[in-house]
């Protein structure tokens, strides 16, 4: 009587898995490998890993049984670095200025052509926006002015990102709009920078004290458009095979707003993103506005939407000329030899903010490229610790593009982790070497393995909308570090592609305090999976950034499937 009863019990009451994956590659991603041939999900877990003939004998009337077909089945990927809440914004609302392959504009009439089409859809005293141009892969090798802008519209105001967002340029109107004149006030942190001969401000606004200055006269953004975006963004990210990303720009000084968490609380209830975010919330705004009044810390939330970690911008980016250097720039930026760019946050400062939002027990994510920056944080990080121990803070450098050996020293010593823009050696290497870095130092950006052999955990990012949103691709620039041209830049410093792999799946966990719940194929753990056409560590490793993602799982559920 019994064991009849039992017998009718669907999987859905507890008794079967729900779904059952056989017949393809699994890769866990554990720390120890239990041969995996198959895998069993019950609700939004993980019940089985193991041997497929004892695996498929846990079916039950109701199980669906997935036929891999020679398929890959990772554990699902982790974006650990990205701005996912204003990717879909400037998708919507800026036209892209990129170079080829990633957009039209080669040199600067482009670039005018394309904003002049933009703004003869505009009604006349709205704003045109655009994004991405490329200084030193347009034709003429400089920024935009305000006067090229001119070109393109009077009536509009126009203002335009850089494709590291560290910069931005005005058009006379907008900075009109904005209060800009040769005798405004320079922010701290900022730059304005000036036309020789005339003094008159060029247009062109270095670092976001100084692109804040016109930020804060762009229409408002609403929450429809904040949803809306978000739901292109899950479509682009699911596309690539995500299923948790962390969003590294919430509630930014000068831009941010907090109705970016309550957007993201939306989309998630709503189901527009199924993916799961971890924000990385602005430590201004984290702190509270007497700077020491945090009303949440890291790991509030739950495994679809949590706070992550307090996030300080301490310089800006190599290829901007704004990333702060210990020694100067190859190329000297405007025939100054000694210039070696400058902290967005000063060491005092980022010392008090690292103190405060440590002692709050916040993880701290800090932006760093230049290795000037990366010692400033390290400072930091050092004294928080001395003056208030905490084990295990697993403090973050992100980007961490020029860290030296001595650096990776100190950050093995003081638990900190990096999450390196490894693509950076595919994107901008070649320039790093002819430009900004010069031959010696381009060939040891992103030390990744030099990091590994120390024991350092890190993770591998995108920071997408700055290059396309892809942890395949950050595996294979890690894998390959190949440039555009087709250098191999410091090959000492090449991942295998599982040690790859790891950052951006069980390390990425690890990094967001999550690696308990996920980040590995295990019992126990959260079903996110991405199913891929080949399997990444076999390919022959030029090749794993082409792999075809074919399906995503999330929390046991079919999100996305490739045509
Ligand atoms: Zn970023």
């Amino acid at each position: 009587m019994k064991a009849k009863k039992a017998k009718t019990k669907t999987a859905r009451e507890g008794l079967f898995p729900d779904v059952l994956y056989l017949n393809g590659t699994i890769l866990t991603m554990a720390e120890t490998p239990c041969g995996a041939e198959a895998v069993a999900t019950l609700g939004d877990k993980i019940v089985a890993v193991g041997k497929k003939a004892i695996i498929r004998k846990m079916a039950g009337p109701a199980t669906k049984v997935v036929d891999l077909a020679g398929k890959t089945l990772v554990s699902g990927l982790n974006e650990p670095h990205n701005h996912f809440g204003v990717y879909g914004i400037y998708a919507l609302r800026m036209v892209n200025l990129q170079s080829p392959p990633l957009g039209p504009v080669t040199k600067i009439k482009d670039l005018i052509e394309v904003l002049k089409e933009k703004a003869g859809k505009t009604p006349k005293g709205e704003w045109v926006g655009g994004r991405g141009y490329d200084d030193t892969l347009m034709a003429e090798k400089k920024h935009p002015t305000r006067q090229d802008l001119d070109q393109a519209s009077t009536l509009h105001p126009i203002f335009i990102t850089h494709v590291s967002g560290h910069l931005s340029v005005a058009n006379s109107k907008a900075l009109e709009i904005a209060g800009i004149t040769k005798d405004t006030v320079e922010p701290a942190g900022g730059v304005i920078r000036k036309d020789p001969n005339t003094l008159e401000p060029d247009g062109v606004l270095e670092e976001m004290p100084a692109q804040a200055l016109v930020f804060r006269h762009l229409p408002p953004v609403t929450m429809d458009l904040r949803l809306e975006g978000m739901g292109l963004a899950a479509r682009d990210y699911l596309q690539a095979g995500v299923t948790s990303c962390s969003d590294a720009g919430v509630v930014f000084p000068g831009v941010g707003n907090p109705s970016e968490i309550l957007a993201y609380q939306r989309a998630i209830k709503e189901g527009l993103v199924p993916i799961r975010i971890t924000m990385m919330v602005g430590v201004e705004y984290l702190l509270g506005p007497d700077g020491r009044s945090p009303s949440f810390v890291t790991g509030f939330g739950d495994d679809c939407l949590k706070i992550g970690p307090a996030k300080i911008i301490v310089d800006g980016s190599i290829q901007g000329y704004t990333g702060w250097l210990s020694t100067p720039y190859y190329v000297p930026f405007r025939g100054d030899s000694s210039y070696r760019g400058y902290p967005v946050t000063a060491p005092e400062k980022l010392n008090r903010l690292v103190l405060e939002a440590h002692k709050a027990g916040c993880q701290i994510a800090a932006h760093g490229n230049g290795d000037a920056a990366i010692d400033a944080i390290l400072d930091a990080y050092e004294l928080a610790h001395k003056k208030f121990p905490r084990p295990d803070s697993r403090h973050r450098i992100e980007h961490c593009q020029m860290a030296r050996e001595d650096q990776l020293d100190r950050m093995a010593e003081l638990g900190v982790s990096p999450s390196f823009f490894a693509s950076h050696t595919y994107y901008w290497g070649d320039r790093h070497k002819s430009i900004f870095m010069g031959p010696e130092r381009a060939v040891r950006i992103s030390p990744l393995k030099t990091a590994l052999k120390r024991g350092i955990r890190f993770t591998l990012h995108s920071d997408c909308p700055v290059t396309p949103v892809s942890p395949l691709f950050c595996v294979f620039a890690a894998v390959n570090r190949m440039t555009r041209n087709g250098e191999v830049l410091g090959p000492e410093f090449r991942l295998t592609p599982e040690e790859a792999l790891r950052a951006v799946t069980i390390d990425a966990a690890w990094q967001t305090f999550d690696e308990k719940i996920k980040g590995s194929i295990e019992v126990g753990k959260l079903a996110d999976f991405t199913i891929l056409a080949e399997n990444p560590l076999s390919v022959p490793p030029e090749r794993i950034k082409d792999i075809g993602v074919r399906e995503v799982i999330i929390a046991g559920k079919s999100v996305y499937k490739a045509d």
